[in-house]
């Protein structure tokens, strides 16, 4: 079957994942397509098998000895913040720049979405402006089954490599049940980017703040110099936090401090913040600098005012990573030998290939030709989900 075919094949089939439910997969339609991976990946030739959590694994078996092996990954879910469901890809062949109408109500030019200028002359998929389209990340699932199926039907030489397909990837959770026992790939990557050529390797450090006030409420009527309004202490701990570091005011690799939450009555108040930042020692900083102002508030109402808790989410995979750069070198050099030039770009957010490098796979992640993922304007390359694919093919063959 052709990449394109397989694609809108998974595409078709709803794979939305859901934050708010406790089980594993967090949606049984996953399941769905996992167990038709398994079905394809057994056709083709890769011994393969879907476990109880719906992760779908295989190995093929190398045809030379290496020192290392290489694994591939890709998501089986899609995003919950779009419609996920009967999803009807439309192929726009050689697409020429001009606006796009997915439907009476949804269009899109490269006036306000530039990245169609990368796609010009491409053969595009795109959505009916009624759901996502799932290029994040069946592209990727589409990308590594077509080059199982390239390998297996001719003779290349290669080591071992490793597969797997995971679920719940977009609500975090991709990484919880992850199969390092039977994935013994020395490192891997997984193809969940966009533009191709793209390799990420670097992400924020993240972590979670969780801050409780607790107020001394008295009747307003005789609260004069004894009522502490938790809610205040609230106002008064943001204000004491540093302005411009906050989403909206910085990129790139800027740092922010950002309130998610918040809740009280004058007895008690809760602020509930996320930390990032690329650079760990700016990121110890930021944590030591919600320590500094706890400790000035309970210091200047003399009890404890301030209760705290900051908990380390993820962290940033370049800190591993730069231990042996292997894996980014051969990942850069394939993307050469693909007739492409490799770059980077830092991850604002976190990535289950940043959570496998800490579980002892590094990971990187590279680019599908998917663009404006989780929406209606989602869309895909075809022209270079297929380089993708080739460099997959330059990948194997310059593992040692
Ligand atoms: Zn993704």
């Amino acid at each position: 079957m052709d990449i394109v075919k397989r694609f809108i094949r998974y595409a078709k089939i709803d794979t939305e994942s859901d934050p708010n439910s406790k089980s594993v997969p967090s949606t049984e339609k996953q399941k769905k397509l996992a167990n038709l991976l398994l079905e394809e990946l057994t056709e083709i030739g890769v011994e393969a098998f879907v476990d109880e959590y719906s992760y779908v694994y295989g190995k093929i078996k190398g045809t030379k000895k290496t020192k290392n092996s290489v694994g591939f990954i890709a998501h089986l879910d899609t995003s919950s913040d779009a419609p996920g469901k009967n999803v009807k890809p439309r192929i726009i062949e050689n697409y020429d720049g001009s606006t796009i109408i997915l439907n009476q109500d949804y269009q899109m030019s490269p006036k306000t979405f530039s990245v169609l200028n990368d796609v010009i002359g491409d053969d595009i998929i795109v959505t009916d402006g009624n759901t996502l389209l799932g290029a994040d990340d069946k592209a990727g699932i589409a990308i590594i089954v077509d080059f199982c199926q390239q390998l297996l039907k001719n003779n290349f030489e290669y080591g071992d490599i490793y597969l797997a397909f995971t679920p719940d990837e977009e609500i975090g959770r991709g990484a919880d049940y992850f199969n390092l026992d039977f994935f013994k790939a020395d490192f891997a990557y997984t193809l969940d980017g966009s533009k191709v050529g793209g390799i990420d390797y670097e992400n924020f450090n993240a972590a979670s703040a969780w801050v409780k006030f607790n107020g001394r409420s008295i009747h307003p009527g005789s609260a004069k110099l004894k009522l502490i309004n938790a809610m205040h202490l609230a106002f008064e701990f943001h204000s004491l936090l540093p302005v411009f570091k906050n989403p909206a005011f910085t990129e790139n690799r800027e740092g922010f401090n950002h309130l998610t939450n918040m809740s009280g009555s004058v007895e008690e108040a809760f602020l509930s913040y996320i930390i990032r930042n690329h650079d760990k020692e700016k990121f110890l900083v930021q944590q030591k600098e919600f320590e500094t102002i706890k400790d000035y508030l309970n210091n200047k109402y003399g009890y404890q005012a301030v209760e705290m808790k900051i908990e380390i989410s993820y962290l940033n995979m370049y800190e591993i990573l730069k231990l042996d750069l292997k894996p980014i070198e051969i990942a850069k050099q394939a993307i050469k030998n693909a007739g492409i030039t490799p770059f980077t770009t830092a991850i604002r957010g976190g990535t289950d290939g940043a959570r496998l490098t800490y579980m002892g796979l590094p990971c990187p992640n590279l680019g599908t030709g998917g663009y404006n993922f989780h929406g209606r304007y989602e869309f895909l390359s075809i022209n270079q989900m297929k380089k993708a694919g080739e460099i997959l093919f330059e990948i194997i063959k310059l593992i040692e």
